[in-house]
């Protein structure tokens, strides 16, 4: 396995691999590290569907605000590389902060419509730091398959709708959630939480559980599937919710009635650690 940390070396590693291989598909998997099954989820899709696998190792300073976990983000580097070695990477991409920003950097991606709602009314900026780090990784390696999670559900569709609107010539795809034997979803930020805050975490599952549970019993009225999701909420009074909303899965435009593909979207805090999830409601 290859390891570059200068934009210079994995687009050297990248050439090679071109002319190597010039039908050959090379994937990319971006990631903050502190990878877990989630994460090699997404590296073992990428082995099976690609020939040429890198992934990308960056806390990207752009996407998170001021207050929020940069500094205590986890980095355990050396865990990160064996994890990559297992599942087969072909090349690791980990840069510092000024490879990938230098100090006078002003051009930023941001969508207009995207990034208000959801978790972008609760971390502003937060897509536009993502929409850029992913443009600029695709820019570097120019992959023709991106590999990205359905835990970051409206990422996935954000990087999906950048790559149409600015014809970036990137296939996305995006991979299922990995959870816990318990449900609780895989993420980076559970070492966060204390042994009370993960069992109070687990309201999450429980509560998108009843959301898809009603849903198949019949229930296509969104106000009545938000009230099953509130009411589990609200069970467990440590976990602060967001949001915990019913929408239209391609578009996370509100609905009255689910007529089409739907998901099921939550976000919450237990103690300090901010939690996602989602759930496609499929019948
Ligand atoms: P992160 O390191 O948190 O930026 O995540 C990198 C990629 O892994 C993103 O595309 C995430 O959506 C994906 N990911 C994170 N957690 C999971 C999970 N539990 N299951 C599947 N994909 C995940």
């Amino acid at each position: 396995m290859q390891q570059c940390t200068t934009v210079a070396d994995i687009r050297d590693v990248i050439r090679h691999q071109r002319r190597q291989a010039a039908d050959g598909r090379i994937a990319i998997v971006p990631t903050m590290g502190a990878l877990h099954d989630g994460h090699v989820s997404l590296m073992e899709a990428a082995r099976r569907e690609c020939d040429f696998v890198v992934a990308t190792i960056f806390v990207n300073p752009t996407q998170f605000a001021p207050g929020e976990d940069l500094d205590r983000y986890p980095r355990p580097l050396t865990a990160d590389l064996e994890a990559c070695r297992a599942a087969r990477v072909d090349a690791v991409f980990h840069p510092a902060v000024d490879e990938m920003y230098p100090a006078d950097a002003e051009t930023f991606v941001s969508l207009e419509q995207l990034p208000t709602i959801l978790e972008g009314a609760h971390r502003p900026d937060h897509f536009r730091g993502v929409a850029t780090v992913v443009t600029k990784l695709f820019n570097i390696v120019q992959p023709d398959v991106a590999y990205f999670g359905q835990k970051d559900y409206q990422q996935q569709l954000l990087i999906r709708r950048m790559c149409r609107d600015l014809d970036l010539p990137v296939e996305v795809r995006t991979c299922p959630i990995v959870r816990e034997p318990d449900g609780l979803a895989r993420s980076s930020r559970n070492v966060y939480l204390s042994a009370e805050e993960r069992s109070a975490a687990l309201v999450l599952y429980r509560a998108l559980q009843a959301v898809l549970d009603r849903f198949r019993a019949g229930e296509a009225r969104t106000s009545r599937l938000e009230e099953s999701f509130a009411r589990v909420l609200a069970t467990c009074p440590q976990v602060d919710v967001d949001y915990a909303v019913v929408r239209d899965a391609s578009s996370l435009a509100e609905l009255e009635q689910i007529e089409g593909p739907a998901v099921a979207l939550v976000a919450a805090r237990v103690g300090r650690t901010r939690l996602i999830d989602n759930e496609l409601l499929t019948r």
